[in-house]
């Protein structure tokens, strides 16, 4: 079984080494570097993160592993190559993509992910889970990031593979991404247990801004400081560095980060018109329901004050329908 994982692992670093070999190779792999350039991303990043291009072809990549006698059957169960139905002849997976490739925490290439140049679906493609790569176990750039989480003891969670490529160009090398927005136990264990402050830049849509809310929750306790990102309305942290440049990021964005009662509190502030009496009334339920899940009693305390000050209500008022409400939901 060990024998079995290492030749997977054999195969999937040679692979590696091919897609990057043909990016980085003029005759095949201009498509693919005009797309990268265009995107503004440098040499340095492209070799760091191991980037590659699956030219468009049928049997490159298969042509090639069964010149180098990798087992072709075993490649096809971890979804790299695939197979045919009329025939049984094996395919390339990925044509005329870009490819990242999504690397274990010790720095191996366990999976890839490959995006096309234009705008045919879907965007993504991922190699299907399988006994060397979980998902949900992995944060992308981990193996890079790692040295700098840890001298800062700060995490900085992204979505996406370019996100991450993004921030770490731009200096922020302290990012890795959960490749989605649904961060699971075992990544928010990972980050949890390399920092103490872990910031939350999803994308600025409904979807990352619910999915921070979700991420939050998991990561908080233990003593954990977690903040959330803000950004302009629809822009990822890859859109907002190429709009607003690295320096701007880090300090409008990743330095003006909130905790997550602030974050909420804006949130649910946008959702009412504070000028009428009855909205009023409603956000201030809406702050005290989520003061509520709150563990640390200085933490709801501060925020009482807060609201006691903003809407010149007594603490004590505070307090008393915060009990009512509470006792009303057990
Ligand atoms: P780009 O800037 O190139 O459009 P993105 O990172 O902004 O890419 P999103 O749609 O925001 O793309 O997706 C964020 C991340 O979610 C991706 O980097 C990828 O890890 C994951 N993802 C998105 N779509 C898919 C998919 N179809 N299959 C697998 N993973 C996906
Ligand atoms: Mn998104
Ligand atoms: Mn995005
Ligand atoms: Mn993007």
């Amino acid at each position: 079984n060990d024998q079995k994982r290492k030749q997977l692992i054999d195969g999937l670093e040679l692979l590696t080494k091919f897609y990057h070999y043909l990016l980085t190779t003029a005759k095949y792999g201009s498509p693919g570097m005009h797309y990268l350039e265009n995107r503004g991303f440098n040499a340095e990043m492209i070799k760091q993160f191991r980037m590659g291009y699956a030219i468009n072809s049928w049997d490159a990549v298969t042509h090639l592993l069964q010149k180098r006698g990798v087992n072709l059957e075993q490649l096809e169960r971890v979804g790299l190559i695939a197979k045919r139905g009329f025939d049984n002849k094996y395919f390339d997976r990925f044509r005329n993509r870009i490819i990242f490739p999504i690397f274990n925490m010790r720095g191996q290439t366990v999976a890839f992910g490959g995006r096309t140049l234009g705008d045919d679906k879907p965007k993504y493609l991922n190699t299907p889970e399988s006994e060397i790569f979980h998902k949900g176990n992995i944060l992308y750039g981990y193996h890079l990031a790692r040295q700098s989480i840890r001298k800062k003891s700060q995490a900085v969670l992204l979505e996406g593979y370019v996100d991450v490529i993004r921030a770490h160009q731009a200096g922020v090398t302290c990012s890795v991404a959960s490749m989605g927005t649904s961060l699971t136990e075992a990544q928010a264990a990972a980050l949890t247990r390399m920092a103490d402050t872990i910031i939350i830049c999803y994308d600025s849509d409904t979807a990352g801004i619910e999915a921070s809310f979700r991420a939050a929750e998991m990561l908080q306790g233990n003593g954990k400081i977690i903040k959330i990102a803000n950004m302009p309305e629809g822009l990822d942290p890859d859109d907002y560095i190429r709009k607003f440049g690295g320096e701007r990021f880090k300090s409008d964005v990743i330095g003006a980060s909130q905790t997550l009662m602030t974050f909420k509190m804006a949130y649910l502030r946008r959702k009412r018109n504070l000028s009428d009496e009855g909205d009023r009334l409603l956000y201030i339920e809406d702050v005290l329901r989520e003061l509520t899940k709150l563990d640390r009693a200085v933490e709801r305390d501060h925020y009482l004050r807060l609201l006691s000050e903003e809407f010149s209500i007594s603490l004590e008022s505070l307090k008393k329908q915060q009990y009512q409400m509470y006792t009303r939901v057990q």
